[in-house]
């Protein structure tokens, strides 16, 4: 009864389980198999949050782990969701389980993303950003989602927001993805027009990177910020194996530069 192959390794923890007790899922047309409480608590600590807004006002919420999801009805939203919407929120879902990959940055840290999508795909990426909770620029960027949530709907294309997990507490991943059938040449020309525009608008790298880098708003950066801000910005543009070669004298050195630009 106990032999070896009576046995799997669950995908989620590693650990060895009877394959009777095993829960078999299917991700990118690969079986796993999942023991029952990686299975039971896969969606505590979820990889991704959806919320999927329909032309007529309905919205639906998605919430997606390793190996499973849910989805809701929104009931912030001025309309009921109706079938249809729960369906594009099954397959949106569907389409995140086979699609999110963790790309470690390092052993202990980086990010979930979503791989590009292919031609058989119905989620097409709209945008792609970062929210660095608590910030102003994630006050920007929140105008900036609605900005466009706003315009797909007007254009009869139901949107989903995606929100997605990385190892740091203070940011996500954020993700527009429009309902492909619901697009055509011209409404996608338009968008991307549209997309350009909000992001004009409403993105400012400037301000990004320093609230990324710094934890700030623009307001509160003091002279040792922007120092801070412009040598990892001169770090960051070269090339991986250049920043591995280079030494303490080259910082140092860097600082001295940028003191001096500074003071000019
Ligand atoms: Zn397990």
């Amino acid at each position: 009864m106990s032999e070896n192959n009576d046995f799997v390794e669950c995908h989620g923890c590693g650990e060895k389980v009877s394959l009777d007790e095993a829960i078999q899922v299917e991700r990118g047309g690969r079986i796993l198999y999942v023991c029952e409480s990686c299975y039971e608590y896969d969606l505590d600590e979820p990889i991704a949050l959806f919320t999927l807004f329909m032309p007529d006002g309905g919205r639906v919420k998605g919430i997606v782990g390793c190996y499973r999801y849910e989805v809701y009805e929104d009931f912030e939203a001025g309309a009921r969701p109706n079938r249809g919407a729960y369906s594009l929120a099954e397959d949106l879902a569907e389409f995140l389980l086979d699609n999110l990959e963790w790309i470690p940055t390092d052993p202990w840290r980086g990010y979930y993303d979503i791989k590009s999508s292919n031609e058989n795909d119905k989620w097409v990426k709209v945008d792609s950003d970062c929210i660095l909770a608590y910030s102003k620029d994630s006050e920007e960027l929140k105008k900036h989602a609605d900005n466009l949530i706003e315009t797909l709907l007007s254009m009869r294309v139901a949107v989903a927001q995606v929100i997605t997990r990385t190892s740091n507490l203070f940011s996500s991943g954020w993700d527009l993805y429009a309902y492909k059938p619901h697009m055509d040449q011209l409404k996608n020309l338009l968008i991307k027009y549209k997309v350009a525009e909000s992001r004009l608008k409403y993105r400012n790298s400037e301000r990004f990177i320093l609230t990324a880098l710094t934890g700030k708003d623009p307001d509160q950066a003091d002279e040792c910020d922007r120092l801070f801000v412009r040598i990892a910005k001169r770090i960051l543009s070269k090339p991986k194996e250049e920043v591995k070669r280079l030494t303490h004298d080259d910082l140092i050195e860097m600082i001295n530069e940028e003191m001096r630009s500074i003071n000019q």
